[in-house]
């Protein structure tokens, strides 16, 4: 059992006498507030922090981790207040335990929603110090050591939670050792059958295969030493959790996966590993395809590597990993390798990687539209498969897997995914939803005045891309929103007598103060969006005036608001009926979504038409330019080639077909459905007059409802 005595031994390695003296403190601390307590396994409390301490100390963390690990469930569990501990260590100290105990809080079982919301608490205490989760990674780990001592139901929720978040943060922070451990530890204690098969299993193929195993180590040892290169060569075992994942979603056999025989070369230099990899595909004939370059390209977390497999003595397929001591330790230790041990001020320096991470996560964090959409998105961050591709320059942009060209876009700067209106990949056009692959050549092409499609997120996978977009579509609907607010607003003065220049600052300072908005302009704004009523609104800014002495009631609607088709997204017309100009219109305003186009005969809108308030008539702008969507039914006879005729009529009468589809009723008769883009009802009437004049044609009916 390791003791503090034990443990200060190691840290004087690397730590100074004052900062190891620091770590004793506050252990004695921690043992002094636990007295008392017992573990579930019936040991005295501190084991549990001195031991989370020490995993710590394995990946060489800075005293304040340390003391924090000591700490960290003082908080917590023994009653002792926040400011005394503020008040014995230090702000950093503190607030590294506060972090901790608040990650402890975070249950990640409960519905959806909730776990989203507690990721998010959980990105935001690691923004802060990523120290934080160095020290919830370590407790969570030394915890799933000491399962044993829980009930089984109990130790599968841990196990789940585990594999679920912490696993996986683990991952992405490429604390790899720490990955492995939980991944097996939380394995046995869900599948406790299924991973002792598998631990059987193995230990007989792998019995049966040392002596194979030696010999090619030898051989390659051989080889290296033949070529005066310096090498540590490993042999590389599969971990159950690894391999059972691998049997489950590759539906591999045991046996395809314990043939597979892999080794680590371990060198000085960047320099060397290219030259062993160059000596082992001299030694044995590599498979093509499956080198991969690491090292040239780090992946996300920081890895860096070079994969290659040979085909060995009799066949066999042989895994190499060739990397330096110091890759090496990013790829165990990952963040935790590149600490830098500056413990005298608070600067953090983690690996670069995982810094970008973590901010990249915040500024998903701003944009998403709800906590549920966050996790989405920080799910596809989590489990990163990251492709390579190349701007025409040559410069290598890395994204993850299943990004299109739009994400390319954003990753290159935000003003070429605002402007971008095609691409060419590979010298090819291609749409700008394409997936890319990779080594792919990406280029864009931008178009000043260009913008965002709000289509781009139903196929975006950055949050970048996502973020910019929206925040691009969030402030144009802010515009257009606050110029039909103003002219509903307008209106609904007029219809008392009075406009907008009849009232004072004064007035409008007071309705302010009553809605609690900080501008007038919040106020349109909320009125285009449909969520305050305009007349509403009007007869307050009018009553606020409270020396004006109108009769409210006096007077009518009769000018109705004129709709021109262009006011953007806060205008939008119902698909129930589809009007076109010329049709007569109501609106209906419905919350958040602005204003809602229906004929007045539209059967979804007759419940509401007496409620001045919710449905507001309308009229058509006297000079419309855009195009209007009209569904159209035709009674045909079956004759070749007259479909043919009646796309060309349409054509010849200026307007445009958008769809098309049709139903044959017997032998003779067929319906046709198309869908037509129109100017409006004279438009349209002049279509009809023209498809009448095809013979075969027996019945036109526009479709409403
Ligand atoms: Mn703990």
């Amino acid at each position: 059992m390791s003791t503090i005595d034990a443990l200060s031994d190691r840290l004087s390695t690397y730590l100074s006498r004052e900062q190891i003296q620091q770590v004793r403190r506050a252990y004695f601390y921690a043992e002094q507030a636990h007295t008392g307590q017992r573990r579930r396994s019936g040991e005295p409390y501190i084991i549990h922090p001195l031991a989370v301490a020490s995993i710590l100390a394995d990946m060489r963390l800075d005293y304040q981790s340390l003391m924090a690990a000591m700490l960290h469930d003082v908080i917590e569990d023994t009653g002792i207040p926040k400011i005394a501990l503020a008040e014995q260590f230090g702000d950093v100290v503190t607030e590294l335990v506060d972090g901790v105990s608040k990650l402890t809080h975070i249950k990640f079982e409960t519905k959806e929603e909730q776990q989203a919301e507690n990721f998010q608490k959980m990105v935001l205490a690691m923004a802060k110090d990523i120290r934080v989760m160095l020290v919830k990674l370590a407790d969570r780990l030394h915890n799933l050591r000491t399962l044993g001592a829980l009930r089984p139901d109990k130790r599968r929720r841990i196990g789940r939670e585990t594999l679920d978040i912490y696993a996986p943060v683990a991952h992405r922070l490429g604390l790899n050792s720490v990955r492995v451990e939980m991944e097996e530890l939380c394995f046995d204690a869900m599948y406790p059958m299924r991973s002792g098969l598998i631990r059987k299993a193995v230990a007989t193929a792998r019995g049966n295969r040392s002596e194979l195993v030696d010999k090619i180590a030898t051989s390659l040892r051989g080889r290296l030493n033949e070529e005066n290169l310096p090498t540590r060569v490993l042999g590389r075992e599969k971990h159950m959790f690894s391999i059972y994942t691998k049997m489950k979603e590759q539906r591999k056999s045991l046996s395809d996966i314990l043939d597979v025989y892999g080794f680590r070369i371990v060198v000085e230099s960047v320099d060397m590993c290219y030259r062993v990899l160059g000596a082992v595909h001299n030694l044995y004939k590599p498979i093509p395809g499956r080198f991969k370059d690491y090292i040239a390209i780090p992946k996300t977390n920081g890895y860096q590597s070079l994969h290659t497999t040979l085909i060995g003595i009799s066949g066999v397929p042989i895994e190499i990993q060739i990397r330096t001591e110091e890759m090496d330790a990013m790829a165990n230790h990952g963040i935790a390798s590149h600490w830098l041990y500056k413990t005298d001020n608070n600067e953090v320096a983690g690996s670069q990687h995982a810094q970008q991470w973590v901010q990249n996560l915040l500024e998903l964090q701003k944009s998403a539209g709800s906590p549920i959409e966050f996790i989405e998105h920080v799910k596809v961050d989590l489990f990163p498969d990251e492709i390579y591709v190349f701007t025409p320059k040559g410069r290598i942009m890395e994204l993850p897997k299943g990004s299109t060209t739009v994400d390319f876009a954003y990753a290159v700067h935000t003003d070429v995914g605002n402007s971008c209106i095609a691409c060419r990949i590979d010298r090819q056009l291609a749409p700008l939803s394409s997936k890319l692959q990779n080594g792919q050549t990406v280029q864009i092409v931008t178009a000043p005045g260009a913008q965002p499609n709000p289509a781009w997120l139903s196929f975006v996978v950055t949050g970048k891309a996502r973020s910019n977009i929206r925040h691009f579509l969030k402030s144009q609907r802010r515009s257009e929103s606050v110029t039909l607010g103003e002219r509903l607003l307008d209106k609904a003065l007029a219809s008392l007598g009075k406009s907008i220049d009849d009232i004072d600052q004064a007035h409008i300072d007071l309705v302010l103060e009553e809605t609690g908005l900080g501008f007038f302009e919040d106020i349109m704004e909320d009125i285009g969006l449909g969520n305050r009523m305009a007349s509403l609104v009007a007869r307050r800014l009018l009553v606020a005036n409270r020396d004006t002495d109108i009769d409210l009631e006096a007077f009518n609607d009769d000018a109705p608001l004129a709709i021109k088709g262009t006011e953007g997204l806060v205008v939008s017309f119902a698909k129930c009926c589809s009007p076109i100009p010329g049709d007569p219109i109501v609106g209906n305003t419905s919350t958040g979504r602005g204003l809602v186009i229906h004929t007045e005969t539209c059967k979804n809108v007759q419940e509401i038409r007496g409620n001045s308030e919710k449905c507001i008539i309308l009229s058509w702008d006297k000079d419309i330019d855009s195009e209007f969507s009209v569904d159209l039914r035709v009674y045909l006879e079956n004759r070749k080639g007259v479909v043919a005729e009646l796309a060309s009529a349409i054509t010849q009468a200026d307007a445009n077909i958008e769809g098309i589809s049709m139903e044959d009723r017997d032998a003779k008769l067929s319906v046709t459905q198309l869908q037509l883009s129109v100017q409006g009802r004279k438009h349209l009437a002049r279509v009809i007059r023209r498809l009448r004049t095809i013979r075969g044609v027996n019945k036109i009916v526009r479709v409403k409802n």
